[in-house]
């Protein structure tokens, strides 16, 4: 079953009204910020209009032949664009082939649909080209155009569509379906702070961010056996931005904690378990409550006024000068 993200509910109810009461224009222009899941709401309701024997709801039933054919990526009155190569636009030839096709009778006697993302690629022939569709269309064809810039779209487009702005879900959906989304569910607010709002692309940063993560581990390994400079790395760290490294740091502390308490089950850093536990058997268990009131400070100073780069080296210096019992490192 083809499922809407928790945010989108309204958005389709909104495009599900419109259709029961005969409201449903043509046209579509589904636009808003990126990392909302547009295009993912164009698909769930083509699917729904495609859909022989859609749900109370609206949505598709995910059984019927037509949702077998979508499901399966080759119901033949659906037809998706985007661009076909690396020039990023959707040309000329590829409206003109889709007006060829929707031009004739839909395959199953309902909708025939058709998702152009983003429809601000097109250039200005193949925009010129589909404007005539816009302004004659075939029966029984709804066009989805979806679009995080549609002001990139000429003014006679966008007046031939009706348009659905699809805002920034509110905080609070967004981050509880975040944190079931990422290994490390503490960091979901910080992520979604990072992507402005907008949940997948919170998400595309946290794969993006797994690289960094590693990094930053290395250096916070190397600062504690006095092989790296914490106010050099402090100056690296802040860049762009200090929140992540502080909540990453957070969390290793945390789990350093959990470690020497003997609950690992609760660990969040997993890939890195032989790593923290090397640097918590340097530590006394106090240090380790002292460090993670140190961190919890930082966090809560991060959000004022305070120099980014202070801060970070502040608590780089403080984790660096700490008592070590160098003995377990001798031990192994
Ligand atoms: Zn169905």
């Amino acid at each position: 079953m083809n499922e809407l993200y928790p945010w989108q509910s309204s958005d389709f109810a909104d495009l599900q009204q419109r259709r029961t009461q005969g409201r449903l224009a043509h046209a579509l222009l589904i636009c808003g910020p990126t990392g909302i899941g547009k295009h993912h709401l164009a698909d769930v309701f083509a699917q729904s209009l495609l859909c022989a024997e859609p749900q109370a709801d609206g949505l598709g039933c995910g059984q019927c032949h037509a949702c077998t054919l979508y499901a399966a990526g080759n119901h033949p009155d659906l037809f998706r664009l985007s661009p076909e190569d690396e020039s990023k636009v959707i040309k000329i030839d590829q409206i003109r082939d889709l007006i060829e096709k929707v031009s004739l009778s839909s395959h199953y006697g309902r909708y025939k649909v058709v998702i152009l993302n983003p429809a601000d690629a097109m250039n200005i022939a193949a925009a010129n080209a589909l404007l005539k569709t816009l302004e004659e269309p075939p029966a029984d064809t709804v066009l989805l155009l979806v679009t995080d810039r549609p002001s990139f779209l000429s003014a006679t487009i966008r007046s031939r569509c009706q348009s659905l702005r699809q805002g920034l879900p509110a905080a609070e959906k967004a981050q509880s379906w975040l944190s079931t989304q990422l290994e490390n569910s503490q960091e979901a607010a910080v992520l979604l702070a990072l992507a402005g709002g907008a949940p997948l692309a919170a998400l595309t940063l946290a794969a993006d961010q797994l690289d960094r993560r590693k990094d930053l581990l290395r250096g916070w390994q190397q600062l504690a056996s006095g092989q790296a400079d914490p106010v050099k790395l402090a100056a690296e760290w802040v860049k762009p931005d200090l929140h992540l490294p502080i909540s990453w740091m957070y969390g290793w502390v945390a789990d350093m904690i959990r470690l020497r308490n003997g609950s690992e089950e609760r660990l969040t850093n997993l890939d890195a378990k032989a790593t923290l536990q090397k640097l918590a058997e340097e530590l006394d268990l106090t240090r380790l409550y002292g460090l993670l009131d140190r961190v919890l400070d930082t966090i809560k100073l991060a959000n004022s006024q305070v120099n980014a780069q202070i801060l970070m080296e502040g608590i780089l210096l403080y984790w660096s000068n700490l008592p070590r019992n160098k003995l377990s490192g001798q031990v192994k």
